[in-house]
């Protein structure tokens, strides 16, 4: 019988994961949050919605014989990660958490790190009247500010920052189309994630060819436990914790 997988996805990695696995001919169950109405197609059985915190994730995992897990969210995706580490332990199957990559600056690059949206509500006015916001929760410090903000989501839905226009659009992005971007709404300062890996990392290339400054939400540290940082990092791990070779 067929070792069933499972990835807790809302990634662009995560999908790539369950695909390959798919096509490797083993069982891969792709868990989305189910925040995106109409979240894009994958190869993988795909499951919906949250579990129910640490218990119902435990029920979860027995009911469906989950041999192995993957913990494929988003590096900002904490409460899902942690209820992922206690709920795989108690249930005594094996887990291992994809952890991106960290952006590192080059020359020309000018970030400035911070530890949540608070941070920024004293340095953002020194630093541009026009900005763009890379991720669209957790904005209501930022109400506090008289500036031009225009944010960015993946799909439409609400923004808790009265008065920003809103852009909608999904990833992955490509440097030069950032760029025009950035350029044609003349954005003097951009507020991201740093969320780390290629597919998020197109508007900071673009920032510093404008010469922009970026201001960084500090990356959560990864939960405890084995890591993978890659689609064949992951499945090298598989192969060991599942039997997946
Ligand atoms: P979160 O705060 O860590 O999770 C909140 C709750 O949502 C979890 O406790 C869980 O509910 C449910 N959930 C999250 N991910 C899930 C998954 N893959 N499958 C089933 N349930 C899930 O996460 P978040 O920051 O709201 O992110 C939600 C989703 O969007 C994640 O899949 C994440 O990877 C993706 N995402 C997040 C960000 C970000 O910046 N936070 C950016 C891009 C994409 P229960 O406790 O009921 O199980």
């Amino acid at each position: 019988m067929k070792k069933r997988i499972l990835i807790l996805g809302g990634t662009g990695e995560a999908r790539l994961l369950a695909d390959r696995l798919v096509g490797d001919g083993y069982e891969a169950i792709l868990s989305l949050a189910g925040r995106t109405a109409a979240p894009s197609a994958s190869a993988a059985q795909m499951r919906s919605g949250g579990f129910g915190g640490v218990a119902g994730l435990g029920t979860y995992l027995r009911a469906e014989n989950i041999a192995v897990c993957i913990d494929a969210t988003h590096p900002f995706a904490v409460r899902m990660s942690a209820n992922a580490v206690l709920a795989c332990t108690h249930a005594n199957v094996p887990r291992a958490a994809f952890v991106r990559p960290e952006w590192q600056p080059v020359d020309g690059d000018r970030w400035l790190f911070v530890d949540d949206v608070a941070a920024t509500v004293r340095l953002l006015p020194a630093m541009g009247r026009r900005v763009f916001v890379a991720f669209a929760d957790g904005l209501a410090p930022l109400a506090a500010l008289d500036l031009d903000f225009l944010v960015r989501r993946a799909e439409p839905g609400p923004v808790d920052l009265p008065g920003a226009r809103v852009v909608v659009m999904r990833g992955p992005f490509e440097r030069e189309a950032e760029r025009r971007f950035l350029k044609s709404e003349a954005i003097e300062v951009i507020l991201a994630k740093a969320s780390g890996g290629d597919s998020a990392r197109a508007k900071l290339d673009a920032a510093r060819n404008l010469g922009l400054p970026v201001v960084l939400l500090r990356r959560p540290s990864p939960p405890p436990g084995p890591t993978v940082a890659s689609i064949a990092d992951a499945i090298a791990w598989l192969a060991t914790h599942a039997g997946t070779s």
